[in-house]
Order: C-alpha cells, then sequence, then structure tokens
C-alpha cells in the first residue's frame, strides 16, 4: 500500500464510529457523484478509485479492524482484489448497473484469463451476544461442493479415464480460418462437443454422475470481530463450491451475521434494552434489583417514587461499537405490574388506599 493516502474516514466523510449503515449511504452518495459513468471531469475515476479503496476497506469488518488498529500498515498483505473483491456493487447502485464492467475496466482485474471460478456459498451464523461483546471464533457446518473422492474429481469411474477429444484434439477449442480480400481471419470457438473441456469421460463415476464433484458438508471456524453489527457478511476466500472448469478457482463463503435471540436483552446497535417488571409497592417505596449484564448480575437500584415506563440506563454495558470500540449501554425499562386479581388481603389494602385519596 502506497504512502501519502488519505485516511479512509476522511474520504469518506465519515467519523470513525460511523456504523456500517452510514459507511455504505456515505459511499453510495460520493460514489454516484464521481462515477465515471456520470462524470467526465478530469480525475473522476481516481477519485471514484480512492472512495470505492476506502469503501473496500471500511466496510468489511476484519479489515476495517485491521485498519484501526495498524493504519494503512495493519493492511499489508492484502491485495486491491481482495479490497475491490469484496465490494457487493449491485447492492450499491442497484441492479443491473452494478458496475461491475466499469469495475473490471477500472481495476483490470475482474477479466480474469483462464477458467472461470466456482459459486459463492452464502450461510448465515448465529452469534450469542457475549461472542459480539468480547470476538471470537464460531464454528459453522454448511454445505459445498467438493471433489469426488470416488472418482478423484476425474468424473470418469475408476479403473477409466476421460478420453482426449476427437473433435478438437484435446485443445477444448477450435480454430476457423477464412480468408476475405486476401487477408487470413481466425476465428477460435469453444469445442461443443468437449465444452471446451477437452477430454470425454465415457464411463461416469455413479458417485458424481460424471461432475467430478460432490455436495458435502463441511465445517470450518470463523473470526467473529468484536461488535460485528448485525447482517455484515464476512468473506471467506476459497471456502465456496469447486469450479466446474478444470483450474479454476473455488468460489468464496459468505457468512452472513445475525445475532442470536437472547431472552435477556435486544439488541439496538450497539446497546442492549430489557424490560424489568416492579410491583407497585416496588415502584412507590423502591427496590434493589438483580439485572442481568453481559458479564454478570449487577445491583441497580430503583429509586422510591418511580414512574412506569422510567427509563435506567446500565453506561458501558452494552456491545462494543465496531470500529471504536467503545461500549453501548444497557437500557431498563421499569414497568410496574397493576394486580388484575388481587388477593383478599390486597384488595383490603388497595380500598384503604383509596379511601386515604378520598380524604386528601
Ligand atoms: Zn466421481
Ligand atoms: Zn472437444
Amino acid at each position: 500500500m502506497a504512502n501519502g493516502k488519505r485516511d479512509y474516514y476522511e474520504v469518506l466523510g465519515v467519523s470513525r464510529d460511523a456504523s456500517a449503515d452510514e459507511i455504505k449511504k456515505a459511499y453510495r452518495k460520493l460514489a454516484l457523484q464521481h462515477h465515471p459513468d456520470h462524470n467526465d471531469e478530469p480525475g473522476s475515476e481516481e477519485k471514484f478509485k480512492e472512495l470505492s479503496e476506502a469503501y473496500g476497506v471500511l466496510s468489511d469488518p476484519e479489515k476495517r479492524v485491521r485498519y484501526d488498529r495498524g493504519g494503512f500498515e495493519g493492511l499489508d498483505g492484502v491485495s486491491f482484489e481482495d479490497i475491490f473483491g469484496g465490494i457487493n456493487f449491485g447492492d450499491i447502485f442497484g441492479g443491473a448497473r452494478a458496475g461491475g464492467s466499469v469495475f473490471d475496466d477500472l481495476f483490470g482485474f475482474g477479466r480474469r484469463r483462464g477458467p472461470a471460478g466456482g459459486m459463492s456459498v452464502q450461510v448465515q451464523v448465529r452469534v450469542p451476544l457475549k461472542t459480539i461483546l468480547t470476538g471470537g471464533e464460531e464454528k459453522i457446518k454448511y454445505n459445498r461442493t467438493q471433489t469426488c473422492s470416488v472418482c478423484e474429481g476425474s468424473g470418469a469411474k475408476p479403473g477409466t479415464e476421460p478420453i482426449s477429444c476427437e473433435e478438437c484434439g484435446g485443445a477444448g477449442q477450435k480454430v476457423f480460418t477464412s480468408q476475405q480480400q486476401g487477408m487470413v481471419f481466425q476465428q477460435v470457438a469453444v469445442c461443443e462437443v468437449c465444452q471446451g473441456l477437452g477430454t470425454i469421460i465415457e464411463d461416469p463415476c455413479t458417485d458424481c454422475r460424471g461432475t467430478g464433484s460432490v455436495e458435502q458438508e463441511t465445517e470450518i471456524e470463523i473470526k467473529i470481530p468484536p461488535g460485528v453489527d448485525e447482517g455484515t457478511a464476512l468473506r471467506v476466500p476459497g471456502h465456496g463450491n469447486l469450479s466446474t472448469q478444470p483450474g479454476g478457482p473455488p468460489g468464496d463463503l459468505i457468512v452472513v451475521i445475525n445475532t442470536e435471540d437472547d431472552p435477556r436483552f435486544e439488541r439496538r446497535g450497539y446497546h442492549l434494552q430489557r424490560t424489568e417488571n416492579i410491583s407497585i409497592s416496588d415502584a412507590v417505596l423502591g427496590i434493589k434489583l438483580d439485572v442481568p449484564t453481559l458479564l454478570g448480575d449487577v445491583e441497580v437500584k430503583v429509586p422510591p417514587g418511580t414512574q412506569p415506563g422510567t427509563i435506567m440506563r446500565l453506561a458501558n454495558e452494552g456491545l462494543p461499537n465496531y470500529g471504536s470500540g467503545r461500549r453501548g449501554d444497557i437500557y431498563l425499562n421499569i414497568q410496574v405490574e397493576i394486580p388484575k386479581k388481587p388477593s383478599k388481603e390486597e384488595r383490603k389494602i388497595f380500598e384503604q388506599l383509596q379511601e386515604l385519596h378520598e380524604k386528601k
């Protein structure tokens, strides 16, 4: 990574504790302004690249953490392809105008020569609040296509081998030559007999029906960054499906983070919310409550005369704000339970209270 670059947060005009959503909005707005399709001004292409690089890093939880900790040096070893490859331009710019072709032209990596890569696999993982607090590892089980172990990926029944395609002589493509006005034109086309593979399987493997790959359950452990936002997608390169073309790279695994339901709290960004029900007498006289936090119970004093709907704040007991690491709060929503069926004894006391009030 070159020196003399502007800070990524500055480039996007967002604060260091900006949420994933704020970062996306800022990028979308600026990128549309400087998109080379809309802007002929000199330098707009450079500007657009700068914006996209900043977004590529800050929209990826792992890269953002690395950048926050170590600046540009923290991203050593991360290639431009890593950075831009993770951006979902369809999501940013919408639909067909996904910017894919524009980006391929701009960055020159999209039109990779050689066989096409495998499909990405997307899975959702439910992460407990405690892990979101501290960061940690989550085991994920998912299905992906893997090399068929019976035929070792050849697609041919064990004991047999794929044979070379006669039509193209094993090249997978055919060259047509034509002559027009004294000039020789050559046209290359994919061989339709072997579909470009160069080989034909006469006796297919029964386990994979000749495809050379089978879908199998696999397990992977992925790192959960502390404070990761709901809905964040983490990309694990190379852990998706196998390519259907020989020599093609496997696709990526995309892990979408969801917060696991927790009966104690509701997640609101990096704050947590909880409802505490107390009795009328507790509301009038005050009470000490044992309230759960992510790191064990704490004692909370509800003062005498607390009104229903009062919000009490347990500062810094929430989740870390992704990026800044500053912790959010737990909000206690105090509700007062009005007895629907008071006992005889309770009824007596309430009647006495009523009389008292009437005398006032
Ligand atoms: Zn097989
Ligand atoms: Zn062929």
